[in-house]
């Protein structure tokens, strides 16, 4: 090598790509036997494989870069309302639809996919987490779209064979032509979206017969859509389901309709999209503001009870915000624990540092509990329709969802931080993976409920009454006798946990707290004890710090890490 040779490459690692984010995960592997997908392992070890290949973690990088262009009128000047894609995101979404990340739990006979299903779909998603986040976000819509959709029979009939379908069919078409389709929702207006009760957004029922509101041979329902929406991801889904107001004074309340994107006499529907967010991260996937000018939509659920049913949604779409956030921090930590076996310093790896053994070894437990809560809440998904059966599950849901879309995505951006800078300089470079992971954190925690109106619903879910308290005093029990320090914490929430439901001052510490407890619980049962061990010395013995890397002594980093990612040369 010649002395004046500057492209001499010493001591930088390797980029990690060419892995399997599934095989390397033994956390993510424990999880999904345990919580009743065992029948998935293999097809999510094939899915592992090529979701870590250089290639698909390369499409992420071209689908963010090459952001999508919102496409108003056509060379003629007429009005299309398309939005243009680089080719990267269509492979992306390819991928998720034929793994049925939209759809899994909703196949099969009946209403359910087979038992486990939930959590199946869940550890694939957190994959995908790993990999892309803006193309996640349709996938997330349409899947949670479907108990919705399915309290209106004829467009269920109509629509649910394309929305299930494992085929992705970007095409702008009538539904009818399309082998596939996907589904949105609107609910946030400009005056208002965690209240969204503030909605002005007109529905005008439609004379019954009219040629406009035909639907196949079903012609009733159908109304006039006036108004706007502030908010209004994946404008190219085949159809929406959006909150609008039936009559003047808005004292029916607001009603939920499906909205979509052609009427069935093959026209598009008058949704005028204004213009595309610009926004801090999800930059793949296009947001926009949108307004209807006597758009049709059909009414979904009841008059007036618009909220619940598209709640019916929200739930689903939490659920996905808390594995999103739990697939990122997965991400970051894999990027991060990669580099710093593969990085010197002062004459040692960076991994095995001390203080850096101290930081990445708090990241690992932070991410490990991060995927147990999200498995463990998927299956309590997958059990909610068995409410007569396990009505515990259904309330422990009700509770856990709102607390861990709280704490787990809120945990997410410092947690972005941290990876990062265990990778320096080059961790804030754009040529690599962090900085676009680190921008994905906060949307998680932003939509569909930010921070303060999930803790507000899960005072909400508490004040249900005791049966709320007794769901969690089962599961918190399963771990009863394995660490004094966390039967003691166990008691102490749930003895407070009747006269915490009125304290909104206090609500953000009571979600924080409920996740805490379901994780170390979660931990102790299954995880190795030295995980375990440090989890409830760092998090239950005393409060979670602000910064990462403030374990207590005694801790056995080196095993926390060995643990955290297997790399398989
Ligand atoms: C990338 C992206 C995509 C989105 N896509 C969609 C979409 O497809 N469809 C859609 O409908 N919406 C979408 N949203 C909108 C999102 O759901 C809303 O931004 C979110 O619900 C918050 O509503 P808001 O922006 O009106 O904030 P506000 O309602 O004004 O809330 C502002 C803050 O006040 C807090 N707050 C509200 N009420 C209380 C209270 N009582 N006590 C204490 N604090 C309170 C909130 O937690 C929040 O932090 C998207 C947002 C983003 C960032």
């Amino acid at each position: 090598m010649n002395r004046f040779d500057t492209h001499e490459v010493v001591n930088q690692a390797s980029p990690f790509a060419d892995v399997n984010l599934f095989a390397c995960d033994p956390a993510l592997r424990e999880g999904v036997a345990r919580e009743g997908a065992g029948w998935a392992v293999a097809g999510l070890e094939r899915l592992g494989a090529r979701l870590g290949s250089a290639a698909v973690l390369d499409l992420a990088r071209l689908a963010n870069e090459n952001a999508p262009k919102l496409v108003n009128v056509d060379r003629n000047g007429r009005r299309i309302d398309e939005i243009e894609f680089h080719p990267a995101w269509h492979a992306l979404m390819a991928l998720l639809i034929e793994h049925g990340a939209h759809s899994l739990p909703w196949e099969g006979e009946g209403t359910r996919g087979q038992a486990g299903s939930q959590v199946a779909r869940a550890a694939a998603y957190l994959l995908f987490g790993q990999v892309e986040n803006g193309s996640q976000c349709p996938v997330t819509m349409t899947y949670a779209s479907v108990p919705a959709l399915r309290q209106n029979p004829r467009i269920a009939a109509h629509w649910l064979p394309k929305i299930l379908s494992r085929e992705y069919d970007p095409r702008s078409l009538p539904v009818e032509q399309k082998r596939g389709a996907l589904v949105g929702m609107g609910m946030t207006e400009k005056q208002g979206g965690s209240d969204v009760r503030a909605n002005t957004t007109r529905a005008l029922a439609l004379e019954p017969g009219s040629a406009r509101a035909r639907y196949g041979d079903e012609g009733e329902g159908a109304f006039s859509i006036v108004g706007h929406k502030w908010f209004f991801s994946v404008p190219q889904s085949d159809a929406h389901l959006i909150l609008a107001q039936t009559d003047e004074g808005g004292s029916a309340g607001l009603s939920c309709f499906f909205v979509p994107r052609y009427l069935p006499d093959g026209s598009r529907n008058a949704i005028r999209v204004q213009r595309l967010k610009n926004k801090l991260g999800n930059r793949s996937s296009a947001s926009s503001e949108v307004e209807f000018c006597d758009a049709v939509g059909w009414m979904i659920g009841k008059e007036g009870r618009g909220i619940p049913t598209i709640l019916e949604m929200g739930s689903h779409t939490r659920l996905d915000c808390v594995l999103g956030s739990a697939g990122i921090m997965r991400a970051a930590l894999c990027h991060a624990l990669h580099h710093a076996r593969g990085r010197s310093a002062f004459g040692r790896p960076l991994a095995q540092q001390p203080l850096m053994q101290n930081v990445l070894a708090d990241l690992a437990l932070e991410s490990e509990a991060a995927t147990a809560l999200s498995l463990r809440l998927a299956r309590t998904f997958d059990q909610m329709s068995d409410q007569m059966s396990n009505p515990s599950e259904a309330l422990l849901a009700r509770l856990l969802t709102p607390a861990g879309k709280y704490w787990v995505c809120k945990r997410g951006p410092g947690f972005g931080a941290e990876a990062m800078e265990v990778m320096g300089g080059n961790g804030y470079v754009e040529d690599g993976p962090l900085a676009r992971l680190y921008r994905e954190f906060p949307v998680n925690s932003i939509w569909e409920g930010s921070g303060n109106v999930m803790c507000l619903d899960v005072l909400r879910a508490v004040a249900r009454g005791p049966e709320v308290r007794d769901a969690l005093g089962v599961e918190l029990a399963l771990a009863a006798g394995r660490d004094p320090r966390f039967d003691d914490y166990a008691a102490r929430l749930l003895d407070g946990l009747a006269a915490a439901s009125g304290d909104e001052f206090g609500a953000r510490r009571l979600a924080e707290q409920l996740v805490l407890a379901v994780q170390a619980g979660l931990l102790l049962r299954h995880a190795p004890d030295y995980v375990a061990d440090a989890f409830v010395a760092s998090r239950i013995a005393r409060e979670p710090g602000g910064a990462y890397g403030r374990l207590p002594d005694g801790i056995d980093c080196a095993a926390i890490l060995g643990r955290a990612l297997v790399e398989i040369a």
